[in-house]
C-alpha cells in the first residue's frame, strides 16, 4: 500500500505479511499519524522500518512512529548519507517541511541482506547517484525493488542536490537495477510505479 506524505507527496510504503500481520514502512518521509491510522486501522504490528535515502521527505517522520513504537528497529540508509541525517534541521529549512526530530538507524551495507519476514528478505543494492548513501531494497520472493528516488517511470533521481553525481546515478542504474529480471516492479518515491523492463526500454536518461 502506498500512501502520499509531504507536500512532495513521496509515496511511503507499507508492506505487510498477510498471514502474521507483520509490518514494514519504507521511507516514512512525513504525515506520521497518517501512516499509523493505516497500521492501526488494517490491524497491522510495525516491526521495522527502511529508509532508501537521507533526504528529509523520505525520513521525517521516522522519528514520530518511533516515539509510537519504540521497539522498532531502523536499517538504512547506506552510511555515506550520514550528512544528511545529521542535518535534519537544515532540510526541514530548505524544503519547507517538517522534521519530526532525529532518530538512531542502523546503516546498511552493500549486498546486506535483511530478513524481515520469514518467508521474504530484502537485498540492499548501494545505488549512490541522487545521494551518495542512497540504496535500493530489493525483494526476490516477491519479484519488486524498492528505489527511493533512484529511478522513476521515464524519468531518474535529481542529481543537483548537495553530493549528488550524475555519473554515479547513471552507473547504479545500469549495473544494480538494468541486471535485475525485466519483470520486477520497480516501487519509486514518487510518480508511481514501473517495472525493469519499461525502463530498460524506454527511460530517455538511461537506456539499457
Ligand atoms: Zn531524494
Ligand atoms: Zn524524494
Amino acid at each position: 500500500m502506498a500512501i502520499p506524505v509531504t507536500p512532495f507527496a513521496q509515496e511511503c510504503r507499507i508492506l505487510a505479511h498477510q498471514e502474521t500481520s507483520d509490518a514494514v514502512v519504507v521511507d516514512p518521509g512525513g504525515d506520521a499519524q497518517v501512516i499509523i491510522g493505516a497500521l492501526e486501522q488494517q490491524g497491522l504490528k510495525l516491526k521495522a522500518i527502511l529508509l532508501t535515502h537521507g533526504h528529509l521527505d523520505h525520513v521525517g517522520g521516522t522519528r514520530a512512529l518511533l516515539d509510537k513504537f519504540p521497539e522498532v528497529k531502523v536499517y538504512g540508509p547506506h552510511r555515506d548519507d550520514e550528512f544528511l541525517l545529521t542535518t535534519l534541521a537544515q532540510q526541514a529549512a530548505m524544503f519547507g517541511i517538517e522534521n519530526s526530530g532525529s532518530f538512531e538507524c542502523e546503516y546498511v551495507g552493500d549486498n546486506e541482506v535483511l530478513k524481515l519476514f520469514p518467508d521474504a528478505s530484502f537485498k540492499v543494492l548501494h545505488t549512490p547517484g541522487h545521494t551518495p548513501g542512497g540504496v535500493c531494497f530489493y525483494c526476490e520472493e516477491e519479484n519488486f525493488v524498492l528505489v527511493g528516488d533512484t529511478l522513476f517511470p521515464g524519468s531518474i533521481g535529481r542529481t543537483d542536490f548537495p553530493r549528488g553525481n550524475f555519473a554515479d546515478l547513471e552507473n547504479s542504474i545500469k549495473t544494480r537495477l538494468y541486471t535485475l529480471p525485466e519483470s520486477t516492479d520497480v516501487m519509486c518515491g514518487h510518480m508511481g510505479d514501473t517495472t525493469i523492463g519499461q525502463e530498460k526500454s524506454s527511460n530517455p536518461y538511461v537506456r539499457g
